[in-house]
């Protein structure tokens, strides 16, 4: 069923409209009429089924009929923490990532990114992001978009997060298996992971050295050196396939 975003469904709500941005595709793309039923989520873990009751001009309105629970959440709080990298890859690499599960994602700025975002465009930039968070989250049937933090130093990064928290370090020069660390730790941990991966040129000696002084746990993602989005991708798949809910709970 098709989903639509709703800041908020207003309690036994009979005739809500919605945006025009949703009534426009409602009508035009997916010739939606009265007595279809569409789904109504936000950000409060509730989604809600609700039926087409009138289409007036550019206006759809919609009667809410049940909650639903929505299962698409992971259970484990995973994070990703990402050098920036060149062109447009964060695009796809927060597209992929909110399908995966991830809870948040800080784009990071380190020793080696060659992409240096002024300060005036962050904003923009930050917006467009999520957006793109907020459109994968809604194809893949999540309820919460994960949030895409403000860009931030590999330094400043550690000042904001959790002291209790997991932090997993990919790291190309590490023998240590990501593999052997998440079947050693077995249980999936309560607290939040972060796994740290860095630009294309990767972290520099100095930026791991720091980082395992602050607790972070270097990993190998096997022999090979991964492009960083790739990286990415398979070391936050491995982790919900042995913490999450990746290939079913
Ligand atoms: N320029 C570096 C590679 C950087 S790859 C070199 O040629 O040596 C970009 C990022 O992906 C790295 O910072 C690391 O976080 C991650 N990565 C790539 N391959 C990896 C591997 N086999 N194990 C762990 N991390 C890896």
């Amino acid at each position: 069923m098709h989903r639509f975003y709703l800041s908020s469904v207003p309690p036994g709500a009979e005739e809500l409209p919605l945006s025009p941005e949703d009534a426009r595709k409602i009508c035009r793309v997916l010739k939606l009429a009265p007595g279809d039923e569409i789904i109504l989520w936000n950000e409060s873990g509730i989604e809600y089924r609700a039926l087409i009751t009138k289409v007036t001009g550019q206006f759809v309105y919609v009667r809410v009929l049940e909650e639903l629970e929505n299962t698409a959440e992971s259970p484990l709080f995973l994070n990703l923490v990402q050098g920036i990298p060149k062109g447009d890859k964060l695009e796809l690499i927060i597209q992929k990532a909110t399908e995966l599960g991830v809870r948040r994602i800080y784009p990071i700025v380190t020793e080696r990114t060659v992409v240096r975002i002024p300060e005036e465009r962050r904003a923009s930039r930050l917006q467009r992001w999520q957006s793109i968070a907020r459109e994968a989250a809604r194809q893949c049937g999540r309820v919460r978009i994960p949030e895409i933090a403000e860009i931030n130093t590999l330094d400043g990064i550690w000042g904001i997060l959790e002291a209790g928290a997991i932090k997993l370090i990919c790291w190309e020069r590490e023998t240590a298996g990501l593999k052997a660390y998440l079947r050693k730790v077995g249980r999936p941990p309560r607290v939040p992971v972060y796994l740290f991966v860095g630009p294309e040129g990767g972290f520099s000696p100095q930026e791991i050295a720091a980082c395992i002084a602050r607790g972070g746990i270097t990993v190998s993602l096997g022999p090979r050196i991964l492009r960083t989005e790739t990286a990415g991708l398979i070391g936050l798949s491995l982790v919900l396939y042995e913490w999450g809910d990746l290939g079913g709970l």
